[in-house]
């Protein structure tokens, strides 16, 4: 990782030096699949360094995810805590909030099948019309029992479905972390991409979207106006955004999904919103949402960072993080 500084040394008034902590986000990643392996499902937790509590980007797989980031040191038990009772500790203690990109089953089914032995009542930010597809065809007492705190009777309250508008900032409870969530274009749904706050650091979190160009649309386009001056202040500490399949694939069969060459042209309009070319250079790009495949000897992951690495004229620092892998987004 091109970026894993734990200190800066910084230079204080009247030329005396002083160290301080470099401030960023720690990142561990739970699923970095987009599909087919139904223990390595797209979740993510973030937290501001040091702080107690993550927030947890999407919920595809859950707890596979905790046992792997606990067995390659990602993730403490807390408390001396070792084994499942490990795992529980994390997930219902220092899981203080979930985000949910968009409503789709490989990025929820983790959420709802541990919703059973989750405790609290945490809020699950996102879109409105996520939560209402949430509600509706997983919280309904068919799909699922209703954890929710609103919909078919009785609804249990251990979820509270919290909307929130485009571009309105909003706290995230037991967190001191800030998100603004902006609508993206997936296909048939409205994904999202939320950027995340912590001070004068900035993260941002996509789901699943497509270009622009093939899904007729300016999501993209508004929010490279949005990172734009970000990037141009150094304040934008990285972004994740998903890569679902390698080169070659007709854009009639995207279904609202990036290849690496889509990524790179989108990038190149980030880099112009940003101050033009060399702007982006060394900026923490990481890949999330990779599909596997089932054909024999074909690799897509291996794939893809070979074309990403080949188109890289933005010089921007691509990250393919594993399962249970633990990322520092900071200062360089
Ligand atoms: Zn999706």
């Amino acid at each position: 990782m091109g970026r894993w500084l734990g200190c800066l040394l910084l230079a204080g008034l009247g030329g005396v030096a002083a160290t301080a902590h470099a401030a960023g986000f720690e990142l561990v990643a739970l699923g970095v699949n987009g599909g087919l392996e139904d223990g390595n499902l797209s979740s993510y937790l973030i937290r501001a360094d040091d702080a107690p509590r993550y927030l947890a980007l999407d919920a595809g797989s859950v707890l596979p995810g905790i046992r792997a980031a606990l067995r390659q040191g990602a993730l403490a038990g807390g408390r001396g805590a070792s084994g499942e009772a490990a795992v529980g500790e994390v997930f219902r203690q220092r899981i203080g909030a979930y985000f949910i990109s968009h409503a789709h089953l490989d990025h929820v089914a983790g959420l709802l099948i541990a919703a059973t032995d989750d405790t609290g009542r945490k809020p699950i930010y996102g879109l409105a019309g996520t939560l209402d597809a949430l509600s509706r065809n997983y919280f309904n007492w068919s799909a699922w029992p209703n954890f929710a705190d609103r919909g078919e009777a009785p609804a249990l309250g251990r979820y509270a479905l919290t909307a929130e508008a485009p571009g309105q900032p909003f706290a995230i409870a037991g967190t001191a972390l800030e998100g603004t969530v902006y609508p993206l274009a997936h296909d048939r749904v409205t994904s999202s991409m939320l950027l995340l706050r912590d001070g004068a650091d900035y993260f941002a979190y996509f789901g699943d979207t497509g270009p622009d160009a093939v899904q007729h649309s300016d999501r993209l386009a508004a929010i490279w106006q949005v990172l734009g001056p970000l990037v141009r202040r150094h304040a934008l500490r990285g972004l994740l955004i998903e890569t679902s399949y390698p080169n070659g694939l007709p854009d009639s069969r995207l279904y609202g999904h990036l290849t690496p060459a889509w990524l790179l042209r989108e990038l190149k309009r980030l880099e112009a919103a940003s101050g033009g070319v060399g702007s982006l250079r060394g900026l923490d790009v990481v890949i999330g949402h990779i599909k596997p495949s089932l054909e024999p000897g074909r690799d897509p992951r291996a794939l893809i960072a070979e074309q990403l690495a080949a188109g890289n004229t933005p010089g921007v620092h691509f990250v393919l993080p594993r399962q249970g892998e633990r990322l520092r987004l900071a200062a360089p």
